[in-house]
């Protein structure tokens, strides 16, 4: 009897072993557990970029054989900088972040508004993970006040920000991000950061300056096509192919409108407060809310602007606003929202408060995405948590978040993101 249960544990030793065996045959060994994620956000790069000028960049290429491209990426709207940042970097539609301008501000308090949404970057943080986040607005904003959650057990990460700024020396900026980004390379190499998000800022700005279709733009693209190149290098020189995933993507495109709408030729400024897009209150732009000075003139004002029939503008009331904008319920959109055609661009006065970038502009977005495709742009990711040479469709600003959450393996906080739109991106092992 002992020997019959001893020949029974025996066998299913041995058929335990076999399984164990068998299963180490067919694994294959995938990549380092420890994935890193190094973001990088070109602004104002539109989704035909890389088509029109293939024959003169080798960056792009590499990422598209090397890894998965979108089709084209849809902003949010308004298809401004700062609100298509934190979507990315929450998941999340500008409704629920309140990120609609240029500056973290609360309107009504003029205090500094801090979402209560955490970015991806502050998840990581309290996964343990360390972040280094650079000219991506949003890292300044502390989202660790109480430092821990109920329940935090790890140590939190740490988080290296830099925010965003404006004195970009277009000289300097190749050799500058450059440097920036074989450093990020560095400290994935010696285990200082696991999670980088980088801004980009000179497609947009020469975007503006000179419009989309300039030589200045077209050049502007050879010189990060080339940074991207020399990084896809160094991953392989650095012994990072296997760690290190590069995802890169951009906040919204660019246009070259004709026709200018006056804004003071319709309203009396002194009556109200406006805000036009990324830009600067009084500013340019396509997108923007009016504030009336006296709430009781809202609908005054309103009825009065409808009834002008502008020619290339949208009016409208903020509960009339369409709910697919994805924008009415928040509480940081204005009374009165005015948005461009296509082919249009809104001036406040005729002595704008101007900064570089909207002075003599002939490059501007804003516009709703889903009706104007120059406001698409790109989305490409290569490394070992991504396929190899697979092109899915379009996907839209709210997906990346899911993405990264994946490679870091950090539990994704609900958001507005489609898994099925980005499901095929992923390598499985
Ligand atoms: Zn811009």
């Amino acid at each position: 009897m002992k020997k019959f249960q001893f020949a029974v544990i025996a066998g299913f030793v041995l058929i335990a072993f076999f399984i164990v065996v068998a299963l180490f045959a067919t694994y294959k060994v995938p990549y380092e557990p420890k994935q890193r994620l190094l973001v990088l956000m070109i602004g104002g790069f539109r989704h035909d970029y890389v088509i029109r000028d293939q024959a003169n960049l080798i960056g792009f290429p590499r990422l598209r054989v090397e890894g998965v491209r979108a089709e084209y990426l849809t902003p949010v709207f308004p298809s401004d900088s700062y609100p298509n940042w934190y979507t990315a970097a929450t998941g999340l539609y500008p409704e629920s972040t309140g990120i609609f301008n240029r500056k973290f501000f609360n309107r009504t308090t003029k205090e500094l508004y801090i979402p209560k949404i955490e970015p991806v970057w502050t998840r990581a943080m309290r996964k343990g993970l360390n972040s280094t986040v650079l000219y991506w607005d949003g890292c300044q904003l502390d989202f660790l006040e109480n430092k821990t959650s109920p329940g935090q057990a790890k140590k939190l990460g740490t988080l290296t920000c830099i925010p965003n700024k404006d004195d970009w020396d277009s000289n300097t900026i190749f050799r500058d991000f450059t440097r920036i980004l074989y450093s990020i390379l560095d400290d994935f190499v010696k285990d200082r950061t696991s999670l980088a998000m980088v801004y980009y800022p000179i497609i947009d700005m020469v975007g503006h300056r000179f419009g989309p279709d300039s030589n200045e733009t077209i050049n502007a693209v050879r010189d990060i096509d080339l940074i991207i190149y020399n990084l896809l290098n160094q991953l392989d020189r650095r012994q990072l192919t296997r760690s290190a995933n590069v995802y890169v993507l951009s906040d919204h495109g660019m246009s070259a409108p004709k026709h200018r709408i006056l804004l003071e030729n319709y309203v009396n400024l002194h009556e109200v407060k406006i805000w036009i897009g990324d830009l600067y209150a009084r500013g340019k732009g396509t997108f923007g809310m009016i504030l009336p000075h006296n709430p009781n003139h809202t609908e005054s004002i309103y009825h009065y602007l409808h009834a002008q029939e502008i020619e290339g503008l949208h009016v409208y009331k903020k509960e009339d606003i369409p709910f697919g904008f994805h924008v009415k319920y928040s509480d940081k959109i204005g009374p009165i929202v005015i948005r461009a055609h296509p082919d249009y661009y809104i001036d406040a006065t005729n002595y704008t408060e101007t900064d570089t970038k909207t002075e003599g502009a002939i490059g501007f977005h804003g516009y709703f995405p889903h009706e104007f495709d120059d406001m698409n742009g790109i989305m490409y990711a290569v490394g070992p948590s991504f396929r190899r040479g697979f092109r899915g469709g379009p996907i839209e600003q709210v997906d990346h978040y899911q993405l990264f959450c994946h490679v870091m393996r950090i539990r994704a906080k609900p958001n507005n993101g489609s898994w099925v739109r980005v499901r095929d991106f992923i390598e499985t092992y």
